[in-house]
């Protein structure tokens, strides 16, 4: 079987087995940002449930004009108010470099690499908190996910003064 059709078999019994969530809101009022690292099951890490957040994913699970778009939408019309920025151990962004990435793909893009990943948080997170636009967003968090042990490691925390 292709893998497109095995897409489409898993997704039959699926479909007939599913609960249905009604409210695109995320009821938890949470985003994730996260890594497109396969490792990372976003929704067993943090015991998180279907319904209950939104999850964002890109290489690095970096903070991009992409991701604001999508924080501007989540928090002004779906209601999330706190962010979760998750990177990872041994992500192929740390320790390379943008030059390093675009001699590997011959794509002349930008590719966030991370040195340090305290620091890398720390800019993100300075980058969300920083949008007027995303002035509904009132907690915001720095984790790194250890993909050996499945653990946590909590690297920096933000607080909205109101
Ligand atoms: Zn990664």
């Amino acid at each position: 079987m292709g893998e497109l059709e095995r897409l489409l078999t898993a997704n039959a019994a699926y479909a007939a087995a599913r609960a249905n969530v009604a409210d695109p809101r995320p009821s938890r009022r949470l985003a994730v940002l996260t890594c497109i690292d396969a490792r990372i099951d976003v929704f067993a890490a943090l015991g998180l449930h279907l319904g209950e957040a939104h999850v964002l994913r890109n290489a690095g699970g970096r903070i991009t004009d992409d991701v604001l778009r999508s924080l501007a939408l989540s928090s002004h019309v779906l209601g999330v108010d706190t962010v979760v920025v998750m990177q990872h151990t041994k992500c192929g962004l740390a320790r390379v470099t943008d030059r390093e990435l675009q001699d590997l793909t011959g794509a002349d893009l930008g590719f966030f690499p991370i040195d340090d990943h305290a620091a890398a948080l720390r800019e993100d997170i300075e980058l969300l908190t920083t949008k007027p636009y995303l002035e509904p967003v009132k907690v915001v968090a720095g984790f790194v996910y250890d993909v050996e042990s499945g653990e946590l490691i909590d690297v920096v925390r933000w607080e909205r003064r109101s």
